[in-house]
């Protein structure tokens, strides 16, 4: 046989979520399980987006760290919401979605040898950019049954091998946003071992009543050692545009320059036009965007919770944990998300496929809710069919 895969990306070759998302297509189920709106984002974006197509802004390759009034749009957006000074000539860097943010990041900063720190269960795309830089994967689990951050266990898993963490909150999968207590003690602990910090917020603008964002650059100490990841796609709801963004300090920005010029080199020219306009709509679209997805929400929670799965509230992002609920008896969430499709008409996502520990995500199911209400609706009636049956 050819040699093909270097050994070190074949655990990758497959992901749960073309799997899920075939399994949906082929049994025509409502897919809940990958996190996308099925609403696009605002009109006033996509005619920017038009009118800069049609007048010829952005057809060819745009400036390589990203369009000076977008990088100007995202530091007067960090300035607006968070209070934190960044230059847009030095600080920011514009990326194809936060996933190239985040694998740049990884891939300029880590190197054989170096260990990163997550918790558990981590968005896929971080194992994946961890073996990419070929360093090591440590992961700490969250805590059962709420899925706070342990930040003992991430005392304990930081030694002099450790390059950086790579947290995330408002947190994929488990819908956990953290406490500033709980981002402080992680900001403690990164100052105190001089630890570098890439920061995945994407879900920044997806909080819900009670549980602000707190971005981990905004505390004491944090700005110099942060490199921060956002995402158009998921503050506007055009999750097919890829457009995103790193901001941080200049030294850890110009790394991420240096890899990520050479991957996609620029991203969606006349796309960029147009986040930059939608960063700077005013407040209202951003409440509105929330609270819209809070009601949303509310809908999949009280329904799932009627029909005997118990939840961990989601605070922010788009998604809902559960327990496996009227399928106890299965041996686990795989074995649920694998027949739900074909017994009940619904796709989930079983947290395991996140985790490297046994028992840390085996009985936990990940619901996607930004989905319209009807569709929610449809979703919970079929599983109550299936409860009654
Ligand atoms: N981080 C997290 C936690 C995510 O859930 C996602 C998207 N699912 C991304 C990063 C990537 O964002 P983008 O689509 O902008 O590449």
């Amino acid at each position: 046989m050819r040699r093909t895969l270097v050994p070190r990306m074949e655990p990758f070759s497959t992901s749960i979520f073309g799997e899920m998302s075939t399994l949906a297509l082929e049994t025509g189920a409502i897919n809940l399980g990958q996190g996308f709106p099925d609403t696009d984002g605002p009109d006033e974006m996509k005619e920017v987006a038009r009118a800069a197509i049609a007048e010829g802004r952005g057809n060819q390759y745009p400036p390589v760290h990203g369009l000076p009034d977008l990088r100007l749009a995202i530091a007067e957006h960090h300035q607006r919401f968070y209070g934190l000074e960044l230059d847009p000539a030095t600080d920011v860097v514009v990326t194809t979605g936060g996933t190239e943010a985040i694998q740049s990041a990884l891939l300029a900063l880590c190197e054989r040898g170096d260990e990163v720190v997550v918790f558990e269960p981590w968005f896929d795309i971080y194992a994946v950019g961890i073996a990419l830089a070929d360093a090591t994967r440590v992961s700490v689990p969250v805590r059962a049954p709420d899925f706070r951050p342990d930040i003992d266990a991430l005392r304990g898993a930081v030694n002099d091998r450790t390059r950086l963490l790579l947290l995330n909150s408002p947190h994929n999968p488990t819908g956990v946003v953290f406490t500033r207590e709980e981002c402080q003690a992680i900001a403690d602990l990164a100052i105190e071992r001089d630890l570098l910090v890439i920061s995945d917020e994407v879900y920044e603008h997806l909080w819900y009543d009670g549980h602000p964002h707190i971005p981990l650059a905004t505390l004491p100490g944090m700005a110099e050692r942060t490199i921060t990841i956002g995402s158009a796609g998921k503050s506007f709801s055009f999750t097919g545009w890829k457009v995103g963004w790193a901001t941080g300090p200049a030294d850890l920005i110009r790394a991420v320059r240096a890899v990520r010029q050479h991957l996609s080199y620029v991203s969606g020219g006349p796309f960029q036009y147009a986040v930059a306009h939608g960063l700077r709509m005013p407040d209202s679209y951003y409440e509105g965007f929330r609270h819209g997805l809070q009601a949303q929400r509310d809908i999949l929670t009280s329904g799932l919770s009627a029909l005997g799965f118990s939840y961990v509230e989601s605070e922010g992002t788009y998604f809902l944990t559960t327990d496996l609920g009227p399928f106890s008896d299965y041996p686990d969430a795989l074995a649920v998300a694998r027949d739900m499709p074909h017994r009940a008409g619904v796709v989930a996502i079983p947290q395991q496929s996140f985790c490297d520990h046994a028992g840390v995500g085996d009985r936990a199911l990940r619901w996607a809710y930004c989905k319209r209400p009807e569709v929610l609706r449809e979703a919970i009636e079929r599983l109550g069919a299936l409860a009654k049956a």
